[in-house]
């Protein structure tokens, strides 16, 4: 069993760890936090320098990386901003996983070489205000048009469109058909989110501050029929596809986050001095510190694993499940066990550990709550 990185691997991470060191600084991606926009400059950096095509075939002017490579880009921007990982990924795994495994010729043709270029960004609407957890059972309608004017009509309404407002393509997943059950008569769309009848609202939340997440209200919105992602009516099984890569994703970015964190806290713990010594000489904080080191080599060690598994095409929902819980959970530990390494400076604006603790508070809530990743793994159980 070889756990090792190539030196092509090794050197990518040196690369993207200068490259992230310049565009996309700690007082950076604070002042995106801060001001709630869109880490855009790191955004175009990355895209000048090639990153986008990690993972797009050559014949559409990327590099046709490996599921291991994209884990360690996603780690690599998570560790520099959470918020600029997230970005990534989305248009990485919508615009790109998503068009490479479902797009037409012709999709692949034209949205392909603008993803390789980061010339554009891709959001996912799939929860709506009554079908969270229970996604399956959405009911934005996508109306057959024929005629001369022939393509879909939707209407609906999708909350939590993450980067909607800044995205030129949301992945869009509606109903065109009420099948015999929920997951059936489910179609993906590729809507410009540019379309008349879209109506964005941001939602105010305690993370994730830069990008941020949207309401969207979809009234009469009129797409071609070259708009529809993969199969009329069967785009649940593709859902299921893009969620899992997207397990990948924000796994990989958490624990790239997770890690910043911890090694802030670490030094702080080893600068700060009460009772005439530094606090990490305390075994109360030095524990919690060992703590968060095991559950970080944990997760890096299942993200690697799981996209390893990936690569081979061995990877089960139970992997994805597991990894995603894992991640998130440990995510979320690392950042609160941070603020209590800070003390009151961990509950201060100016320190970056509120951001962290924040932010890591969705991992265990967006893209399937842990429960549900508990629930799925007592499913591959036989419970
Ligand atoms: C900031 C943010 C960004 C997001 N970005 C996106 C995005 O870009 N695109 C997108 O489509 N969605 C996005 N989401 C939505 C996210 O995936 C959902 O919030 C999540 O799936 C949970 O759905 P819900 O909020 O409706 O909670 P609910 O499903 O109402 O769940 C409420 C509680 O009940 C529990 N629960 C529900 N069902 C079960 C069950 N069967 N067993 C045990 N417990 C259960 C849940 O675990 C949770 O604790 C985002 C959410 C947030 C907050």
């Amino acid at each position: 069993m070889d756990h090792s990185f190539s030196p092509e691997q090794d050197q990518m991470r040196d690369h993207l760890r200068a490259l992230l060191r310049e565009v996309c600084s700690p007082e950076y991606a604070a002042k995106c936090d801060e001001d709630a926009r869109p880490p855009r400059e790191a955004y175009d950096a990355l895209a000048k320098n090639g990153w986008f095509g990690l993972i797009v075939p050559p014949e559409y002017g990327g590099t046709g990386g490996t599921a291991i490579d994209l884990a360690i880009l996603l780690e690599e921007c998570g560790y520099a901003f959470e918020e600029l990982a997230m970005w990534v990924f989305r248009t990485l795994t919508y615009g790109g996983y998503a068009v490479m495994r479902d797009g037409t010729p012709e999709q692949k043709q034209s949205i392909l070489p603008r993803v390789a270029k980061g010339e554009i960004a891709v959001c996912f609407g799939l929860s709506e205000p009554q079908s969270g957890s229970d996604a399956a059972s959405l009911t934005t309608r996508a109306a057959e048009r024929h005629g001369d004017n022939s393509g879909y009509t939707i209407n609906g309404q999708k909350v939590f469109t993450s980067g909607m407002d800044c995205s030129e393509l949301c992945l869009l997943v509606a109903r065109t058909a009420k099948g015999e059950k929920k997951h059936e008569g489910i179609t993906t769309f590729l809507v410009d989110t540019k379309t008349p009848g879209i109506d964005i609202k941001k939602i105010k939340t305690l993370g994730q501050r830069a990008i941020g997440t949207t309401q969207v209200f979809y009234n009469d919105v009129q797409v071609p029929k070259s708009a529809v992602l993969g199969k009329v009516g069967q785009g649940w099984r593709a859902v299921d596809a893009y969620i899992w890569y997207e397990r990948l994703c924000l796994s990989a970015a958490r624990t790239g986050a997770a890690t910043a964190a911890f090694e802030y806290a670490l030094n702080y713990a080893k600068t700060r001095k009460q009772f005439g010594q530094p606090i990490g000489n305390f075994q109360a904080i030095s524990h919690k510190l060992a703590d968060m080191k095991m559950l970080l080599d944990i997760s890096r060690t299942m993200v690697y694993r799981f996209a390893w598994l990936m690569d081979q095409g061995k990877a089960t929902r139970h992997d994805a499940a597991v990894v995603k819980l894992h991640t998130g959970e440990t995510y979320k530990t690392v950042s609160d066990m941070g603020v209590q390494i800070l003390g009151g400076y961990g509950y201060c604006m100016e320190y970056p550990m509120q951001r962290f603790f924040r932010d890591s508070r969705l991992a265990t809530i967006g893209a399937g709550t842990s429960e549900i990743q508990r629930n799925i793994i007592a499913r591959g159980l036989g419970l």
